[in-house]
């Protein structure tokens, strides 16, 4: 297939033959067609030509934070290109690797300085997982091989991190029988500047104790649970998760997949308690949203622990494992981010988003509207169908803005670059979704409490 395709006959073989995620096959809702993207704006190819832009709302899932086709950074993709795109790992190093993995030692908190790169935020995870299992095993605790988690949650779909997904939400709940059965605790009661609650402070410690004896870690997305609710907490749920597993020997791992990189007004979100884990896993924003790339950290004690073992190696390596491309725009997307007062636009953001969405907490069908540093949040009274969710997103769509809305949420993580008149439009799509999502729901038949509830 050599001929330029166009519009019509790319959108009719992606529906043949390509799957989405979390989709059907064949796909039931049209994607929209990517022509390009440049900065916060993504330009759409419409079905019998033309185009048109919409403003990025959603930095690609979390990654994208300096924009799209950034100058900076496709220098240094250009620049490690003509020396080379990869290299397998085995035998072998690079600079980009070495440099990349000094760099997350350096940024994140003291105790880690060992780094494991590998290709996806789910896969870091199962790294993560492997360690502290591996750990236990090398020092003569094999029992201690459960996993503990709150409620709440969002790991990755591979299968390890999707039995510390929240069981009940989400799509992971069909396999409840077939995955490992972890420990799990209530989700911790919302609200960032809440205060702690002692009650649930003690829940943890409880729960914590009780199953010390199998437990190898402690896994949690520290301050924000993103794709398993979008729900903020208290900080001083990590000092205390921290102190429960300090003293039952347990090990804790953060996963910073989504909120690692400034995302949330620190450079990782533990930093709001100064909390440091035994294991920290990073993605998604690692490489500026340009390749796959995720990496898991962890303590010298847990990397000689596991070298004293009969098996003395961390038996996992990727094929991709810290490719090259990867590492050099990711060394690259760290020096723009850290070059800049990147808190003052996070900070900036954080306020327009919430004079731009205050104004939901009037509309019908609202139940809730969040901020956290570059991270708005309306949650709607009732889940969406997918009708719903189509229709809140045409909503989005026709304000000049590319929102993905889920569940009962219409939300947004723009990337840094966003100035403030598109964080406006966005938070102006952001309404009209949230108003056009909780109408179309509520006209659907099996949507919405039953009748006389
Ligand atoms: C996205 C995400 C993952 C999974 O990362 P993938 O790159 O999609 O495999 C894991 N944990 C958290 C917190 C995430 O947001």
């Amino acid at each position: 297939m050599s001929e330029t395709l166009g519009p019509d006959l790319l959108l009719a073989l992606d529906r043949q033959h390509v799957w989405h995620p979390y989709s059907p096959m064949p796909g039931q809702a049209a994607p929209l067609l990517v022509h390009s993207a440049a900065g916060v704006r993504l330009r759409i190819a419409e079905p019998g030509g033309g185009t048109h832009e919409l403003v990025d709302g959603m930095s690609s899932w979390w990654s994208a934070i300096h924009g799209y086709n950034h100058p900076v950074l496709n220098e240094a993709a250009r620049a490690q290109l003509d020396r080379m795109s990869h290299v397998m790992f085995g035998g072998l190093t690079h600079e980009p690797a070495v440099r990349l993995a000094a760099r997350l030692v350096e940024i994140t908190p003291e105790p880690l300085r060992h780094v494991f790169f590998s290709d996806s935020g789910s896969v870091s995870v199962e790294v993560a997982i492997k360690m502290c299992l591996q750990y236990w095993r090398s020092v003569g605790r094999p029992l201690k091989r459960r996993l503990l988690t709150w409620r709440g949650g969002y790991h990755g779909d591979t299968w390890q991190p999707m039995s510390v997904c929240d069981p009940d939400g989400g799509m992971h709940a069909l396999w409840s029988g077939a995955l490992p059965q972890q420990v799990f605790a209530q989700a911790p009661p919302s609200g960032f500047d809440a205060a702690p609650d002692p009650a649930y402070t003690a829940h943890l410690r409880e729960t914590i104790a009780a199953h010390a004896h199998e437990l190898a870690a402690v896994i949690v997305e520290p301050v924000v649970q993103n794709a398993g609710g979008m729900r903020f907490h208290a900080p001083a749920y990590l000092t205390a998760l921290r102190e429960a597993c300090d003293e039952h020997g347990v090990l804790l791992i953060l996963d910073e997949i989504a909120t690692g990189f400034g995302r949330t007004g620190a450079l990782f979100a533990t930093e709001h308690a100064g909390v440091s884990p035994d294991v920290l896993c990073v993605g998604k924003a690692l490489t500026g949203g340009y390749l796959s790339m995720a990496a898991t950290l962890c303590t010298t004690r847990i990397a000689e622990g596991i070298s004293r073992g009969d098996v003395p190696v961390l038996a996992h390596g990727p094929t991709f494992m810290a490719n090259p491309l990867a590492a050099a725009i990711a060394d690259a997307s760290l020096n723009l981010l850290l070059d800049q007062d990147w808190q003052r636009e996070i900070r900036r953001i954080e306020t327009r988003l919430r004079e731009g969405l205050a104004p939901a907490a009037g509309l019908p069908g609202v139940r809730d509207v969040r901020v956290l540093g570059a991270i708005g949040v309306v949650q709607l009274e009732h889940r969406l169908d997918p009708v719903a969710m189509a229709t809140a997103t045409r909503a989005a769509a026709r304000e000049g803005v590319w929102l993905r809305p889920f569940g009962d949420l219409v939300y947004t993580m723009p990337p840094y670059i966003t100035p403030d008149a598109d964080v406006a439009r966005i938070c102006a799509a952001v309404l009209a979704a949230a108003t056009a999502g909780s109408a179309a729901d509520a006209g659907s038949p099996g949507a919405g409490p039953p009748p006389g509830a």
